[in-house]
């Protein structure tokens, strides 16, 4: 509760005849929707709601309000008199139900209490109101049971074990065939188990009853099952619980009640049409206890046709109010229809995009507010392949979901394989403990990657997602064993080099064998293969291309691919991109390259030096050659060397395991020594802190002069070409501006020559990554040098948190997720008040500098939903994103434009 709000003149109860459905954060969503529909004038059951205030103070100070029981008795009465009986009457009870209700929807979080005000006197009372002894007592045990559980914490087994002996007793399956007198009985048991288990009397005052159950659902935020969801689905711990306290009715006095559910459309397609299912004589936790089958919704027309008119009506009341769709809880009490709740109704992701559409042509919403109404984490889910949900499946383990996805394969060990039989025509999943630069052919030719070792931005799962390929990373329950080609899983499963495996990106699941897969409409539409405008056009394919065309309407932020190789950029071109954020370098020194690149480090003069250089040279121009083609006419961001150089060199264990071996035959291969020995030369403790980035520049002449040359020189031959290549020259990892404008300098010398030579001005920008805490706090000074930054917001989190970016995630983040230290990993998610805050002063400080400092992110977080709205806040240009995921970004960036103030849009 805030502090300056002087709770005297707080109000704690409102009359659902008072409240609205905007009043969530104080009523809760079915409080402030039973209030919404009570002032529709539908049919709810009178009653009032105890504010999310209320259960704050309780929380607080352990105890209830001191307003609160007046008002309670002060709303009560209201609800009495309205009635026309009183609270647990002996001879006609007034009987009520005590429900939570928080902001959002947490399921599980509490059962219901039904039937308060039920007693030893009333229970008689209700046999004669009602003409229905069974029912009474019936009523009765159910009050006893469930007030037994949650209120007074009783084991709900015990209740259960003594319905299953009176049922087994009778002889009957099903509870419905006990009578009156057998509910009696259960009803004295129930009373001494309470008595037994909970030290006391099950409370016969109703009054009591009531209170009681307040309490506990005050106390049930705080439960376990609580605590676990909200920190699971990020909802904020302190916005407490509305108590939402109903007059009862019935839906189990005989066929002419019941109970059911419905939804105004379709929630997996969105159609309209009749949703939902009804179960006759029946309560609403009969339907959810599947003690009986329920009927499709569409037969209540011939059961009680009347109801079923008023419900259609009602449900088109709703769906033209909310302008959404809902879904309802209804009963049937005697030939009269009740409605117990609504909602703006959870759905599938291809639904919401349908619907959103769907609404805008049917005029009852417009274009700005159906963007509102999908999300890119949805986009994402529809472009994935996926398992087939109904296949059967053999679950083996389970890692972090680092690249989505459905893949299946053959399991491989190692990347030559991997190769081989791809080669081969067979599909693999590429499984190794991590992966390293020299897995990437493997990655490439694996329909998806497992490792059991490394998190979100292990290498793994950056060049996986960089890829679209799917990859579960960081599976340790599985022990992978290379050398044998083999892996167990947890219950001894051996997985041996060419079983089949099934892997899921979008929930970490590792599967043994195959489990089905079925194809994404909607990446095929992106890819160009599919037409939203063809006759046959699936819908839900038009409704993305509806909502993407408005999206690229209005969003601000441009959005940029991370893509290192042609390929990937015409990818990236189809699927929007407006240029590439970050071609790294690196990948293109491996392979046979790697060779020279050896050669340039174990260069014992300039001349050997010079001689790595220019066999790269050629190469390298190819490579960019092609890159500035895909992209011709947008922006391509290249930057020089980041990694360290042994990341080029063997593995230092297997080299020197090779060396002393030939060393013991008296067989030393004179190259093997001078690489291992240049491999202890360049062995670091902490090579991400270590001789890398601009570093390398700065400490291997000619180098970085190599790389800008070869991209001076792509970008003539492109000129030459008539092309309209526009490449951005970008630096890895400065701290200090000293660094970038020594390589600057010679990087313009390298261009200018470049220029006179081919007699063109390629009018080549220079920048730099943000990706050091120091260089973040010194973007004024650095701006000076640079015409453009790139936050490398991997590097950035890395290094302001202190977080090992290859080790965190798979070896600490779960406790610190579940201690809810961070509710996602900051590597995901970008950690708007450390590493978010770095980046809005430096953009600040930068633009002071600067006034037109281009700004882009290309970091993973630039494909992230949550920080693509940080990255539109905070002002940056563009941010720039794997691939697959620019879709998401577009859809984003237009979700957070459209939210800004002052938008046009709203
Ligand atoms: C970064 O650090 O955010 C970045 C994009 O560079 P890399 O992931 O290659 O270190
Ligand atoms: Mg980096």
């Amino acid at each position: 509760m805030s502090e300056n709000r002087d709770p005297q003149a707080t109000k704690f109860v409102y009359d659902f005849t008072e409240g609205n459905k905007d009043l969530k954060d104080l009523l809760g969503g079915k409080g402030a929707n039973l209030a919404e529909m009570t002032n529709l004038g539908l049919p709810v059951p009178p009653g009032f709601t105890i504010t999310t205030d209320a259960c704050k103070v309780y929380l607080d100070s352990g105890e209830e309000p001191t307003a609160l029981r007046d008002e309670v008795s002060a709303h009560l009465t209201a609800l009495e008199e309205r009635m026309g009986k009183r609270l647990g009457q002996p001879d006609d009870p007034l009987l009520v139900s005590v429900r939570s209700g928080a902001k959002f929807s947490m399921p599980g979080m509490m059962d219901t209490v039904l039937n308060i005000g039920l007693s030893d006197a009333s229970v008689a009372g209700l046999v004669q109101q009602s003409g229905d002894e069974r029912f009474a007592w019936d009523s009765y045990r159910r009050l006893i049971q469930m007030f037994g559980k949650t209120v007074l914490g009783v084991d709900g087994e015990l209740f259960e074990e003594a319905l299953e002996e009176a049922k087994a007793a009778k002889g009957v399956q099903v509870d419905t065939d006990l009578d009156a007198a057998d509910l009696k009985k259960l009803v004295k048991r129930f009373k001494k188990t309470v008595r037994a288990e909970a030290g006391r009397e099950f409370p016969q005052d109703p009054r009591e009853q009531m209170d009681l159950a307040v309490k506990a659902v005050f106390a049930s935020w705080n439960g376990d099952r609580a605590k676990l969801y909200r920190r699971q689905e990020r909802i904020p711990h302190d916005l407490g619980t509305a108590v939402n306290i109903c007059s009862m009715v019935f839906g189990n006095l005989g066929p002419d009640s019941g109970t059911g559910v419905a939804f105004t459309r379709d929630p997996a397609s969105g159609q309209q049409g009749v949703y939902g299912d009804y179960l006759q004589n029946a309560q609403g936790e009969d339907v959810v206890a599947g003690i009986r089958n329920t009927v499709p919704l569409a037969d209540l027309e011939q059961l009680d046709k009347n109801s079923y008119d008023q419900l259609m009506q009602i449900m088109e009341t709703l769906e033209n109010h909310y302008k959404d769709l809902c879904d309802i809880e209804f009963t049937i009490e005697r030939g009269r229809l009740w409605m117990l709740q609504t909602r703006v109704g959870k759905r599938t992701a291809g639904a919401a995009f349908r619907i959103a559409t769907q609404l805008v042509d049917q005029g009852l919403i417009d274009e700005a507010e159906a963007l509102q109404r999908v999300t890119g984490a949805q986009l994402a889910q529809l472009m994935f392949p996926k398992f087939d949900e109904e296949a059967k499946t053999e679950r083996i383990a389970r890692g972090i979901a680092a690249s989505p996805g459905a893949a299946v394969g053959k399991a491989v060990f190692d990347s030559y394989t991997a190769i081989k039989w791809s080669r081969s025509g067979e599909k693999v999943i590429l499984i190794r403990r991590e992966t390293n630069p020299d897995d990437l052919d493997g990655m490439i030719a694996a329909e998806g990657i497992l490792t059991s070792r490394g998190g979100k931005t292990s290498h793994a799962a950056v060049v996986a997602r960089g890829m679209g390929k799917t990859c579960v990373c960081g599976a340790e329950e599985l022990e992978v064993d290379t050398k044998r080609r083999r892996m167990t899983a947890p219950g001894g499963t051996v997985v041996e080099e060419g079983d089949l495996v099934s892997i899921d990106g979008s929930t970490g699941k590792v599967y043994l064998g195959e489990v089905p897969v079925v194809p994404s409409p909607v990446v095929e539409y992106f890819e160009g293969r599919m037409h939203a405008g063809a006759d046959d056009a699936d819908e839900l394919v038009v409704a993305v291309h509806r909502m993407m065309a408005y999206a690229d309407r209005v969003r601000r932020l441009r959005v940029r691919a991370n893509a290192d190789n042609a390929e990937d950029a015409l990818r990236a071109r189809r699927f929007g991109a407006q240029g590439i954020g970050l071609c790294r370098t690196e990948h293109m020194f491996l392979g046979e390259r790697r060779l020279h690149v050896e050669r340039l480090i174990l260069a014992d003069t300039d001349q050997e030096r010079e001689e790595a250089l220019t066999l790269l040279l050629p190469l390298q121009k190819r490579d960019f050659v092609e890159l500035f083609e895909a992209m011709d006419g947008l922006p391509v961001t290249v930057r020089l060397l980041d990694p360290p150089l042994h990341e080029f060199l063997p593995d230092i264990t297997e080299l020197s395991v090779r060396v002393a071996l030939a060393e013991s035959r008296q067989d030393a291969n004179e190259n093997d020594l001078r690489l291992l020995q240049a491999v202890h030369r360049l062995h670091e403790q902490n090579p991400m802190l270590g001789l890398r980035g601009v570093r390398l520049g700065l400490v291997i002449p000619g180098l970085f002069a190599m790389q800008v040359r070869a991209i001076a020189e792509a970008a003539a031959e492109r000129r030459e070409a008539n092309g309209d290549p526009r490449a951005e020259i970008m630096i890895p990892l400065v701290g200090t501006v000293q660094e970038l404008e020594i390589v600057r300098d010679e990087a313009e010398q390298v261009i200018a020559e470049v220029e006179r030579a081919r007699n063109v001005d390629l009018k080549l920008s220079l920048g730099t990554m943000i990706e050091l805490p120091r260089a973040a706090l010194t973007a004024g000074q650095i701006a000076e040098a640079a015409e453009f930054f790139s936050f490398g917001t991997n590097d950035l989190t890395q290094t302001v948190w202190g977080f090992s970016r290859d080790d965190v995630e798979a070896s600490f983040f779960t406790a610190y997720l579940e201690k809810g230290i961070f509710g996602v990993s900051p590597f995901e998610t970008i950690d708007k008040d450390g590493v978010g805050a770095l980046v809005r002063d430096a953009v600040r400080a930068g633009r002071a500098a600067r006034p037109d400092l281009k700004l882009g992110v290309c970091g993973e977080h630039g494909g992230d939903p949550e920080s693509v709205h940080f990255f539109h806040e905070v002002g940056l240009d563009y941010v720039s994103c794997s691939p697959f995921r620019i879709p998401v970004a577009r859809l984003e960036a237009a979700r957070a434009a459209d939210e800004s103030p002052g938008s046009d849009h709203r």
